[in-house]
C-alpha cells in the first residue's frame, strides 16, 4: 500500500472544531481506503481556517511545510477533504503548490475527497472553476493565459460566433487586417464623434464603399461592427455552465483596429445622451440653457407655418416660468464661438494637460482606496460565511452570500473603473484626447459634433433676455468619462 499526505482545514468555530478535523480525518481516510492508500496521523497536517481562506497559497504555513515533507519524502499523493478546501485561493494554489511540485514529482496526485480522479489543472473544467473564483487581476497571469490561449488555438473550446470579422483575414489562426480594416476604424471613429449609426450607414452607402456582404451597409451592420470586441483586439471566451453563461476576456490576442479610448468616449456619448437627450438635434444646447431669473431649465420650441406657399420655421428656446422667447440661431451664433475658442484654448494648454493628469491620480487613489475596502470587507464576510456554514444556519449563510455577491459587483464596477482610467491616461499621454479639438474654429462641424462638444465642455449657460449670457465651463472635460467613487 501507499502512502498519501492529508490536509485539513480546522474550522475557527471554536466548539465545532475537533469534530470538524474529525470528520474531516475520517473522511480522508475512507477515501484513501478505497484508493489503496494509506494516510498516517502524523502524514495530515491542519491549517487554521483564517489563513486558509484569504490568504494566497504561499502563505499558507501548513500547505508550504506539507509541499516540503511531499518533495523531501517523494510520496506524491495527498488527499484534500473536499475541493472547498482549495476555493477562494485556488488559483494561487495552482502556482504555489501544485505547479512546484508537479515539476519535481510526474506522478503527482492530488485527491479530494469528493471527486474520484486526481485534481487535474489542466483539465478546462477545473481551469474554469479557477477562472470562477479568481478576479481578472490573477487571471492575467502569463500561464494561466498559455493554457487557456492554447486551448483556444487547438479549439477544443469553440468560439462563439467564430465567423471571422470584417476587416481581418485569419492566418494561422490568428486575425490579421487586411484593407477594410480602414473602415472599421471610420466607424468607430464617427460614432466617437456622436454620429448615428443611420448616418454613418448612409455615408459609407453614399461613398459606394461595399458592405462586409458586398451589398449596402445597413444600420445592423454598423452595430454589429461597433459591438464586436475582436476590433480593440480581445477575445471573448463564453463559456456554459449548467444554465448560467460566463463570459472571459483576453486582451491583445491580435491587432486591435481600435483604441479602447474610443469606445470609452462611445460608451460616455450614451450615458450623455441619456442625462442630455439626443445628440442630433437643431438645438445645440438642449437641457444646458438656465433661466437667470427663475434658475429653472429653458425648454425648446419647434414650429413652422405656411404663409403664401413659403415654409417658415420656428425655433426657440423658452422660458415657461416667465414667459420669454430666445431665438435658436441667435442663441447659437452667440454662443457657440465662445465655446468653441475656449474648448480649443484649453485642449492646447499644457495647464489643463496637468490638471486632467492629476484629476486621473486623484480617481486613481480613490479606486485603490475603494476596491481595498472591499476586498477587506469580502475577507470578513468570508469568515462570517464560515460561521454561518459550521452552525448549519442556513439564513445566516445566505444573507452572507447575497452581501458578498453586492460587494462583488461593486469591487468588480471599481475595477472596470480602473481599466477605463488607465485607457484615458494613454489617451492623454498620447495627445488622443486633446488632439481631438485641434482645429475645431475651421472645421465644419455637424451638429451632432457640436453638440457633444458643448455636452463635454459646459456645464450650463445662464440666459436672460437683453442680459449677456453667462457661461459656465466644465472644470474638467474627463468627469463625464470616469467617475470618482467618492462621487
Ligand atoms: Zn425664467
Amino acid at each position: 500500500m501507499n502512502t498519501a499526505f492529508g490536509y485539513i482545514r480546522r474550522s475557527s468555530y471554536k466548539q465545532l472544531e475537533n469534530n470538524s478535523v474529525e470528520l474531516q480525518k475520517a473522511r480522508i481516510k475512507e477515501f484513501a481506503e478505497r484508493k489503496g492508500l494509506i494516510v498516517p496521523d502524523e502524514f495530515i497536517f491542519i491549517e487554521d481556517a483564517t489563513s486558509a481562506f484569504s490568504k494566497r497559497a504561499s502563505q499558507r504555513k501548513e500547505l508550504m511545510r506539507l509541499k516540503h515533507r511531499m518533495l523531501e519524502s517523494n510520496i506524491p499523493h495527498v488527499i484534500f477533504s473536499e475541493i472547498s478546501r482549495m476555493d477562494r485561493t485556488a488559483y494561487t494554489f495552482v502556482q504555489d503548490f501544485y505547479l512546484p511540485l508537479s515539476k519535481h514529482m510526474p506522478d503527482l496526485a492530488v485527491y479530494t475527497t469528493d471527486a474520484d480522479h486526481p485534481w487535474d489543472p489542466s483539465d478546462p473544467k477545473v481551469q474554469l472553476a479557477l477562472l470562477l473564483f479568481r478576479q481578472e487581476s490573477e487571471i492575467k497571469s502569463e500561464r494561466a493565459l498559455g493554457c487557456l490561449m492554447s486551448d483556444l488555438e487547438n479549439e477544443t473550446v469553440k468560439r462563439p460566433g467564430s465567423a471571422i470579422p470584417y476587416g481581418y483575414d485569419q492566418k494561422n489562426k490568428q486575425l490579421v487586417p487586411n484593407c477594410a480594416a480602414d473602415v472599421v476604424t471610420f466607424i468607430f471613429f464617427l460614432h466617437s464623434w456622436g454620429i448615428s449609426i443611420n448616418k454613418i450607414a448612409s455615408t459609407l452607402n453614399e461613398a459606394a464603399i461595399p458592405s462586409p456582404n458586398g451589398g449596402t451597409w445597413r444600420t445592423s451592420t454598423i452595430e454589429n461592427i461597433l459591438k464586436n470586441p475582436a476590433y480593440t483586439g480581445q477575445i471573448v471566451w463564453e463559456v456554459r455552465k449548467g444554465k448560467k453563461k460566463d463570459t472571459y476576456t483576453f486582451d491583445h490576442s491580435h491587432e486591435a483596429l481600435v483604441d479602447r479610448f474610443l469606445l470609452h468616449l462611445i460608451d460616455t456619448n450614451l450615458k450623455l445622451q441619456k442625462e442630455y437627450g439626443r445628440l442630433e438635434t437643431p438645438f445645440l444646447f438642449l437641457n444646458k440653457l438656465v433661466c437667470q431669473q427663475c434658475h429653472s431649465a429653458l425648454e425648446t420650441q419647434n414650429g413652422s407655418t405656411k404663409r403664401n406657399g413659403k415654409k417658415y420655421v420656428y425655433q426657440d428656446y423658452v422660458c415657461k416660468g416667465c414667459g420669454y422667447k430666445l431665438e435658436m440661431n441667435e442663441v447659437h451664433s452667440s454662443l457657440l464661438p465662445r465655446v468653441l475658442r475656449h474648448v480649443q484654448d484649453m485642449t492646447v494648454s499644457e495647464q489643463v494637460k496637468e490638471r486632467t493628469v492629476q484629476y486621473l491620480a486623484t480617481v486613481e487613489q480613490a479606486l485603490e482606496e475603494a476596491i481595498s475596502n472591499c476586498e477587506s470587507d469580502l475577507d470578513k464576510l468570508d469568515r462570517k460565511g464560515c460561521i454561518a456554514r459550521e452552525q448549519n444556519d442556513r439564513e445566516f449563510a445566505f444573507l452572507v452570500m447575497d452581501e458578498q455577491k453586492r460587494v462583488l459587483h461593486l469591487k468588480s464596477s471599481y475595477e472596470h473603473s480602473q481599466d477605463v482610467l488607465a485607457d484615458l491616461h494613454e489617451a492623454i499621454q498620447s495627445d488622443m484626447f486633446f488632439t481631438r479639438f485641434d482645429h475645431l474654429l475651421e472645421s465644419q462641424l455637424d451638429n451632432a459634433e457640436t453638440r457633444l462638444i458643448v455636452l463635454y465642455f459646459v456645464d450650463e449657460i445662464q440666459v436672460a433676455p437683453q442680459r449677456p449670457a453667462q457661461i459656465i465651463f466644465q472644470e474638467n472635460p474627463l468627469q463625464h468619462l470616469v467617475a470618482s467613487p467618492n462621487g
